[in-house]
């Protein structure tokens, strides 16, 4: 793990890979489906999670090959900044953009690399597997109203 708060004294763009990972607090909320709103561009988070995020345990099954898995796995990096508003407002790396501290049950606050899960803020609290529903399942009723 990266050393010190580092994330307090550089921007995102300048973390090295050790420390850009170190961020991600594992709460898999980015890894739920979302639906776009075409005419104002809205975008709404749903409770259906990807099928390659194993739920009991909170990970992704498919980690280092996600892209071939899922093409619409959002990738995020220092290069691909741009796309960090796609990201849940909880998340590590929107918050940083936005210029907010973390929160206080991040890992790399307590210490615990599931502070996250403990914490209840992980979509696997209240996800299902989009694995469960039909391929062409109609996921608007399976919005939710705040993240
Ligand atoms: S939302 Fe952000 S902090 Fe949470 S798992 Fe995704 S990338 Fe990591
Ligand atoms: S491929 Fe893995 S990281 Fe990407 S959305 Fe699915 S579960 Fe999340």
């Amino acid at each position: 793990m990266a050393e010190g708060r580092f994330w307090e004294g550089c921007a995102l763009g300048e973390l090295s890979p050790a420390q850009w990972e170190s961020l991600c607090d594992g709460c898999a909320l980015c890894c739920l489906h979302k639906l776009e709103d075409e005419e104002d561009g809205t975008l709404y988070y749903t409770r259906v999670a990807c099928a390659q995020l194993d739920l009991s345990s909170c990970r992704c099954r498919v980690y280092a090959t996600r892209s071939q898995h899922e093409p619409d796995c959002v990738r995020l990096s220092p290069e691909t900044l741009d796309q960090v508003y796609f990201m849940p407002p909880s998340c590590a790396y929107r918050l940083l953009a936005e210029g907010q501290p973390l929160p206080q049950w991040h890992p790399l606050l307590t210490g615990r690399p599931h502070s996250a899960r403990a914490a209840g803020v992980s979509s696997c609290h209240f996800a299902i597997s989009a694995a469960a529903l039909p391929e062409d399942a109609d996921l608007e009723p399976y919005i939710i109203d705040q993240m």
